[in-house]
């Protein structure tokens, strides 16, 4: 393997981010492919013995083990560092398998984490659920409440855990702030950056330690494969993250990585423009309707923090017919041209019911205290013409009775 000026950290850092996107963390094999090459491997062989020893003892590079590392796997990670502006970044399985390791390696029995109430269903488990059985005490806040962060500091706090804007009532939270008061105490900040991703929001620019995503989403961007990666310092990742993933093992597969490192060509560009058609279609159905939950349109209590943070929408945003489920159920079933899905990120634009599917685990009460009405649909704008999107769209609430 040849490392090409893509893994030459001096060099890429200067590039611009739709460079980065593009080059970023390249090696190329003596083959000299120009795509990044996909090693299928899960082991290594070695000249001799003395190679080997040299590369379990740290005093050689190489790879030894794809649990340990992969080629192509490592082209990844750099990237997505690259473009996050992290010193390291390590990848999984999938974004929970990114949530779960980021948590899970640095806190122990005794801890205590702080983390928002508005989060995606399996985040809200971690801390509902799982933490708690290893001793680990978990305050569920509301998370654009800044002073309800520092109400809720504890001696033996370690960790804020949230993500903004947040699935799906696209509630904003303080960045600056909160990981302004989280560094003030000593606390690490955990940010589920999945909506945005780098290319809109750069969590470490405004203070943050660790950012984790759902690489399925917008990185990905397609809809084709589960991962996910978590960002952070040398010193993090090295010594907290990597003793944990490296032995329990809930690594991305190499064919993953690599269709996630052709997603990140190109980003930049259907983020600005899935954000592009957010906000047209956004537009149209605050028309439309009593109550939209869109982090860049007027009514938004997030808007102008939004507007700070973010350089655009992103693709998603939510509104509530005042019909409940049955109202919503039918405007999902006269759907012609968008899908009904509960995922989020892809090319095509996709809608669903969150109370119905994403949030159907936390039960009535979890959903009324989060906010997730039973009205309320959750849209991802994706590449279409939005004027085929506002058509549909049109149809549909017709036909639901708006
Ligand atoms: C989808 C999602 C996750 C979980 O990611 P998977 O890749 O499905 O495991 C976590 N957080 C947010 C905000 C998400 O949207």
């Amino acid at each position: 393997m040849k490392r090409t000026t893509g893994m030459d950290r001096a060099k890429t850092s200067q590039w611009r981010p739709a460079t980065r996107a593009i080059r970023g963390g390249t090696w190329r094999s003596e083959m000299g492919e120009t795509s990044e090459a996909l090693f299928l491997t899960s082991g290594y062989c070695y000249d001799d013995a003395a190679t080997v020893a040299a590369r379990f003892a740290g005093e050689q590079d190489g790879m030894t083990y794809s649990r340990l590392q992969n080629p192509t796997v490592a082209m990844l990670e750099e990237r997505i560092a690259l473009l996050e502006g992290a010193e390291a970044c390590r990848t999984q399985a999938s974004g929970m398998a990114a949530m779960t390791a980021a948590l899970l390696c640095q806190l122990s029995a005794g801890d205590h984490m702080v983390s928002a109430r508005a989060a995606f269903g399996s985040c809200r488990w971690l801390g509902d659920s799982l933490l708690p059985r290893f001793g680990i005490d978990v305050t569920v806040i509301d998370a654009t409440d800044n002073a309800a962060w520092e109400a809720a500091i504890r001696p033996n706090t370690k960790v804020f855990f949230f993500e903004t804007p947040a699935n799906p009532t696209m509630d904003v939270a303080d960045l600056e702030y909160i990981c302004g008061l989280a560094r003030s105490r000593g606390i690490t900040t955990v940010i589920d950056n999945a909506f945005c991703t780098p290319a809109l929001q750069r969590p470490l620019e405004w203070g943050a330690d660790v950012v984790a995503y759902s690489a399925t989403k917008l990185m990905d961007g397609q809809g084709r494969v589960l991962a996910g990666a978590v960002c952070g310092s040398e010193e993090f990742i090295n010594e907290k993250l990597l003793p944990f993933q490296r032995n329990t093992g809930p690594n991305l597969s190499p064919f993953n990585a690599w269709v996630v490192l052709k997603g990140l060509e190109t980003l930049d560009m259907r983020a600005r423009k899935q954000s592009e058609n957010a906000l047209k279609v956004g537009e149209f159905v605050a028309g439309r309707v009593r109550r939209i939950l869109h982090p860049w349109l007027d009514g938004h209590p997030g808007q102008a923090l939004a507007h700070k943070q973010m350089d655009a929408c992103g693709p998603i945003f939510s509104f509530v017919l005042d019909g409940g489920r049955e109202q919503a159920h039918a405007l999902l079933d006269a759907l012609q041209l968008i899908d009904i899905s509960n995922n989020i990120g892809d090319s095509r634009s996709l809608m669903c019911h969150p109370a119905s599917t994403t949030h159907h685990n936390m039960g009535p009460e979890g959903r009324e205290a989060m906010g997730v009405s039973e009205g309320m649909l959750r849209i991802n704008v994706g590449l279409e013409d939005p004027d085929d999107l506002i058509e549909d769209l049109d149809q549909a609430l017709a036909k639901a009775g708006l």
